[in-house]
Order: C-alpha cells, then sequence, then structure tokens
C-alpha cells in the first residue's frame, strides 16, 4: 500500500470527535494520510534533564523531577490562588494557579500535596527574584515517563485542538504506518542515506533525538522531491517521444528582419536564435524557456522564431499575461513584420463578438500567419489550421498548467515560454524541469545600468526636484502606486489622489497621465500610446505598467511605499526605464516604520540589477511565494522539503529519477505521486 491510499476518513481514527475533526479539516488535514503528513513545526527535546536552575532565566526550558516543598496562598483581585513551592536537586521553583476559583483551588491542593514528586518541563521567568514556572505540562513521577524523556514534535494548530491531543491521535495512526510501501528504489535510498518510508515517518513525528527527527525529515523531503522529478522527467520523455518528421526550415525571412533592423542582435539573441532553431528543425516538439532580463530583448527571439514558421506555412500564436502587452506586441509586429508580407491578427477577451467571428474564421482558414493575443487565445472556439508554434510571454503570470491545455486539444506545436523574472535555477528546475532553457545575458549596446536610490518617506520633496530637472530634459517620469483610489483603512498614498497632485501641485503644465486596472482596454490603450509618443510626460500608475511596458523615453521610476512591493515586481518596475541611451534612475520611496525584511528587500534592489540575484535573494527572503505562479500550480507545495534549502537534495533527486527512467522508461506509473501538493498537473 502507498502513502495515497491512507484516505481513510478521520472519524474512524481514535480520538477524532467531531470538533476535533473540524480543527484538523482546517489545517487541510482530512485523512489518515494527512495526519501523518502534518510536518511539525519545531521540536521540543525532552531527551535531556534540564533542572530548574539550570534553565537559562527568562524563557528559559527546564525539564526536571521536583517534589512540592509547600503551599502558599496568595490573594489576586480578591481571589485565593495556590502557589506550590517546587525543589529539585538544583534548587527552587515557584507555581502559580492563576485564575482558578475557589473550587478549583481547593482542587489543585488536593491533587498537587506537599511531598508529591512531579514530572514536570516548562519554561522559567524571573519574577521579584524567584524563579517562576510559566509554561508547564506535569505528571506525577513515573506516570507517564515517556513524556519527559523524549522529543516532543510541535505541530501547528488550529481551533480549539490541544498540542497533547493531536500528538496522540498521530503517535496512534503512525503504527498504521508501518506497512507502507516506498516508491523509492531500496538502492537510491542507500546511497543518500535515508530512511524507508515507514521509519521517515516515525523519525518525524517520535524522534528518539532532534538527529532523528531530521534524518526523517530529509527522507520525507527526497521522496517529494523525488516523485515531482520522476514525473517532470516522465513528462520530458513523453514530449521527446512525440516522433514527428525532422524538418528544414528556411531562414530567409529571419535575415530579412535582421537586415533591416537599425541595430545589430546581441551575442546571446543570436544564441537563443540558433537553438530555437536547431529545436524546431528536431524530431520532437521544443520547449524551452527564454530568460532573459527586462529590456534584454526577448520579443525580438520570439518574432525571429515565428518567421521560421511562417515562411514554411504555418501559424504561430504569441500569448502575453494582459491586454496591454498583447497590444505591444502586436504594434510592434505590425511595424516589424507586416512591412516583410506576413499576415497578423489580434485576438483577446475584449473582442467584440463582430470582429471575432472572422478572427477565428481566418485563424481557421490559414489566412493569419502570427496571431498576437491574450489566453482568450486558448478559448474552445479558437482552432487553427497548422498551429506550429506558441510563444508564452512573461509565464510568471500564467499558471504553469496553461501551456498543457494546448497538449488537451491534441495539439503538439512547439513552445517557447518567456521569463522576464529571472527563475532561480532551483525553481526552474523543479516547476520546468522538463523544458530546455536559454538565457539571455548580454543586454544590447548603449544600456546604461539604472542608478538606484532609497529615499525615506517625508524626503520625496528632493525626488520630486530631481524629476523637475529631468522632464526640463525632455525625458519622462513614472510614478508608481500601491493602490488605485483612497482607502478609508490605510494612510497610503494611491494613484488618483497622486495623479491630481502631480497635476495641480508638484508639476504644474506638464501632462500628468493616469493608468491602473481599472479603466477599461481602449482608455488604457490610449493613455499608453499617448505616454509612449511624448504627449503624456509622467504617468501616475499602479503596478499595471510592471510587466514588458516599453517607453524608451521615460528615464524615472519612482515608486511610492516601495515596501509594499515585492522584489520580482520593483524589478520589473525598474526594468521599465533604462530602455533608451540615455541614463536612467529608479527611487523607492520607503516608510520609516518598515519591517526589517523589507529594509533588506529594499537593499537588495540598491545593491544590485542583475535580475538573478535577485530572484534568488527574493526566493532566500520570502520562499517561493507568487514568483512564477508556480505555487498555483500546485507545484511546490511541499509538506517537508523546502527550497532554496533543500537544493542539494533536489539535485541528487533529479539524477536518480533520470537515471530509473533512462534504464527503464516504462517504470513507475504517475499514479504514485500522492502527497498533497506533489504531483505536477497532467
Ligand atoms: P524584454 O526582453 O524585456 O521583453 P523587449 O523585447 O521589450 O525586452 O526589448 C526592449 C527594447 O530593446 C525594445 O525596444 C527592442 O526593440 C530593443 N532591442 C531588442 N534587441 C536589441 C538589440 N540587439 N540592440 C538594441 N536594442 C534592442
Ligand atoms: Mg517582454
Amino acid at each position: 500500500m502507498y502513502l495515497c491510499d491512507l484516505r481513510v476518513p478521520l472519524r474512524r481514527v481514535k480520538g477524532v470527535g467531531p470538533q476535533t475533526e473540524k480543527d484538523l479539516g482546517s489545517l487541510g488535514i482530512h485523512s489518515v494520510g494527512d495526519l501523518l503528513t502534518h510536518r511539525p513545526r519545531d521540536y521540543e527535546d525532552r531527551s535531556k534533564r534540564i533542572p530548574f536552575a539550570a534553565a537559562p532565566q527568562n524563557g528559559g526550558r527546564f525539564n526536571t523531577t521536583a517534589f512540592v516543598e509547600c503551599h502558599d496562598f496568595f490573594y489576586v483581585r480578591g481571589m485565593k490562588t495556590l502557589k506550590l513551592i517546587l525543589r529539585d536537586e538544583s534548587g527552587q521553583a515557584e507555581l502559580s494557579f492563576f485564575g482558578r476559583n475557589e473550587r478549583a483551588t481547593a482542587h489543585y491542593a488536593k491533587k498537587y500535596p506537599p511531598g508529591l514528586r512531579l514530572d514536570i518541563a516548562g519554561t522559567v521567568a524571573v519574577s521579584f527574584g524567584k524563579l517562576q514556572c510559566v509554561k508547564f505540562e506535569m505528571e506525577e513521577a513515573g506516570a507517564n515517563p515517556e513524556l519527559f524523556s523524549a522529543v516532543l514534535p510541535i505541530y501547528p494548530l488550529a481551533g480549539g485542538l490541544a498540542q497533547k491531543t493531536l500528538r496522540k491521535i498521530i503517535r496512534a495512526v503512525c503504527g498504521e504506518g508501518g506497512h507502507l510501501e516506498d516508491e523509492i528504489p531500496a538502492a537510491v535510498r542507500e546511497a543518500e542515506k535515508l530512511l524507508p518510508l515507514p521509519a521517515a515517518l516515525k523519525a518525524v513525528h517520535t524522534p528518539a533525538s532532534l538527529g532523528e527527527a531530521d534524518l526523517g525529515r530529509r527522507s520525507l523531503a527526497f521522496r517529494e522531491l523525488f516523485l515531482l522529478q520522476m514525473e517532470v522527467a516522465r513528462r520530458a520523455l513523453r514530449r521527446k517521444a512525440a516522433v514527428r518528421p525532422e524538418r528544414a526550415y528556411s531562414p530567409a525571412l529571419q535575415e530579412k528582419l535582421v537586415q533591416g533592423l537599425p541595430f545589430r542582435l546581441t551575442r546571446d539573441q543570436v544564441k537563443c536564435v540558433g537553438e530555437m532553431r536547431a529545436d524546431i528543425q528536431a524530431d520532437h516538439p521544443m520547449a524551452r524557456l527564454l530568460q532573459g532580463d527586462v529590456g534584454s530583448g526577448k520579443t525580438l527571439i520570439a518574432f525571429l522564431g515565428a518567421l521560421l514558421f511562417t515562411q514554411a506555412g504555418r501559424q504561430t500564436a504569441i500569448m502575453a499575461p494582459t491586454e496591454l502587452l498583447a497590444r505591444q506586441h502586436a504594434d510592434n509586429a505590425a511595424r516589424l513584420l507586416e512591412p516583410l508580407g506576413v499576415r497578423l491578427a489580434f485576438f483577446s477577451g475584449a473582442l467584440s463578438g463582430r470582429a471575432r467571428r472572422p478572427a477565428i474564421e481566418a485563424l481557421r482558414a490559414g489566412d493569419i500567419d502570427i496571431v498576437i493575443g491574450t489566453h482568450a487565445l486558448f478559448s474552445e472556439d479558437v482552432e487553427f489550421r497548422d498551429l506550429g508554434f506558441v510563444v508564452i510571454d512573461e509565464q510568471h503570470r500564467f499558471g504553469v498548467a496553461q501551456r498543457n491545455r494546448l497538449f488537451v486539444k491534441g495539439l503538439h506545436p512547439d513552445v517557447l515560454v518567456m521569463s522576464a523574472t529571472p527563475i532561480p535555477q532551483t525553481l526552474a528546475l523543479s516547476a520546468f524541469g522538463d523544458m530546455d532553457v536559454s538565457v539571455i545575458k548580454t543586454m544590447p549596446e548603449g544600456r546604461k545600468p539604472v542608478e538606484t536610490h532609497l529615499a525615506l518617506e517625508g524626503k520625496e520633496q528632493k525626488v520630486y526636484d530631481f524629476v523637475r530637472g529631468e522632464l526640463a530634459r525632455g525625458n519622462q517620469a513614472y510614478f508608481v502606486y500601491p493602490l488605485i483610489g483612497e482607502s478609508e483603512a490605510r494612510d497610503l498614498k494611491d494613484a488618483q489622489s497622486m495623479h491630481r497632485r502631480l497635476q495641480d501641485d508638484i508639476y504644474p503644465g506638464i501632462q500628468v497621465g493616469l493608468i491602473h486596472s481599472r479603466l477599461g482596454e481602449e482608455e488604457k490603450r490610449n493613455i499608453m500610446a499617448a505616454f509612449s509618443a511624448g504627449e503624456i510626460r509622467v504617468l501616475a500608475a499602479t503596478s499595471v505598467v510592471e510587466v514588458g511596458v516599453d517607453v524608451p523615453g521615460a528615464t524615472c521610476m519612482v515608486v511610492e511605499h516601495a515596501e509594499r512591493f515585492g522584489l520580482a515586481a520593483l524589478h520589473q518596475l525598474r526594468g521599465r526605464v533604462g530602455r533608451g541611451n540615455c541614463q536612467s534612475y529608479a527611487f523607492l520611496v520607503y516608510s520609516p516604520d518598515y519591517t526589517e525584511l523589507a529594509k533588506k528587500r529594499l537593499r537588495v534592489m540598491k545593491e544590485t540589477t542583475d535580475g538573478f540575484r535577485i530572484a534568488e535573494e527574493d526566493l532566500l527572503l520570502r520562499g517561493p511565494g507568487d514568483l512564477t505562479g508556480v505555487r498555483q500550480a500546485g507545484l511546490l507545495d511541499f509538506r517537508f522539503a523546502a527550497l532554496p534549502g533543500d537544493t542539494r537534495l533536489m539535485l541528487s533527486a533529479r539524477a536518480a529519477a533520470n537515471a530509473i527512467l533512462e534504464q527503464d522508461p516504462g517504470l513507475l506509473a504517475p499514479q504514485h505521486s500522492c502527497l498533497r501538493g506533489v504531483g505536477a498537473p497532467a
């Protein structure tokens, strides 16, 4: 039996009543299997004795055997309160039963008479020069020795669930794990010096030492990573098994486009185009992740790829995460590709029925070479005559699952996923582990790194003055805010109010625009066009300008309440400037009462413009978060593994999975990816 088969409902577990069932449910625990994979958030090591006097005073732990030396009574707000004076070999400590009524006090006095020996563990505090037991657990000496000599797991709790109750329940079901089969071949496990599944579960929930608990966790983490890597490797194999005839694609159109450009391709662009071309001509579909920092020129690579297909009479779909970006790509395509005779179409959810039907017809008939749009391109009623190539821009805004939807339609196009949020290698290998990766590192010539300044709220006048100078030079600026409109709840600047202030007070006489997600698509389009043309000089915005927007004349990016933005978002925002040949500036205005973590994050922004480093830092500081949208896809929702900490473990899990599948591709059918969250979408 496998762990996933332990779907035994909680009602059948001893000690679980309706209330406990509800509390467990709110922790996401619905079965015995879920109980077994409920990870302790910490451990309390009671394997060692710590007498009172040895406990670090203020919050320090003790674990000792003491006897009740005598009772003392005192009054707290008129309430008679019992105090036990305890003594162990090291000295004295006091233990008070606060807030009990008369009857309870009498009850405890009787239950803990002078002379009684107690096993007791807890933490101490010093008050009025005396050691006080604060949080404690005690039993008559010898009544429950395990409780005072073991390493105890500390679980996340919910509702009225007590730590003690949950320990008891899990300890009881741990026995049920005894006959579980392990998906990891013994040889792999032994090479890694890890425990088999049943032993690993026991080690995590009832460890004899902290070392054993850690070994258990690592064993279970490896299992999760291994199952994920098996799934990833299987997906890659399936793709490579979808064999098609090799085919030569002529680069004639590509070359024509390159010759007409006012600049030369960077070395990395040339390399990526080459890698893509090799994929396209290969005998199995391409799945390539193109990573390149903002402004590195990914769009052009997508166009160059598409032209290979156009030349061969096949179709391309380019998808962007927002209407705004899709429009921008469409405009660029019109400028660069239409002169080459390429037939273009735009497609989005905003397309009215009247415009939609002819577009769909044209796609079906093959009268369109390249269609550019939003995820509406995935709609059921959209069909292609011969879809050869799919480009997905800014992958992190898409669920990973989306790229699989095409395959459900029975299509096996070549797929290029482009990401400007650099995906740290650890994530790339797990979530996108079945894809080949191309990286653009070299930026187009003449680009100067953006100068970044942190400014304390209250000093933003200086920033405004600096921007005024840039505007006088004919340059443009973005001002970004965390909110669209005024919020009663929070004392934050918002785009709408600041739009008025910027226009009326700060930059009178200069055209200030406003853009945010609540505006209609057409309005957004017009505003961006006006900003692009330089008619609007200052743009007050929310993070809608985050992804991909390209206006080379903009040299200033001011983000107010910068502490409210993630690092990845800040990096994207900063990438909106520095796209032309002038020196550009980013100003991150932060509020004085921000957390240490926010401070650290902003410092990273100042120190580096390397998107990969920023992504790594973000991962370290915040965990995977929304960095790539992979969390929603459930891909990194591990119970025991944690990235980037477990990177080494993941690399060996990956190597093991690849080795196994290479030897025997039929091995290990996918049904055993059973831990919650683990197992990639089909
Ligand atoms: P991103 O990688 O962020 O999507 P874009 O594709 O939007 O970047 O490119 C940013 C800008 O750089 C565009 O204006 C594009 O025309 C320009 N560009 C692309 N490649 C080069 C190059 N080799 N030399 C100079 N400019 C380039
Ligand atoms: Mg882009």
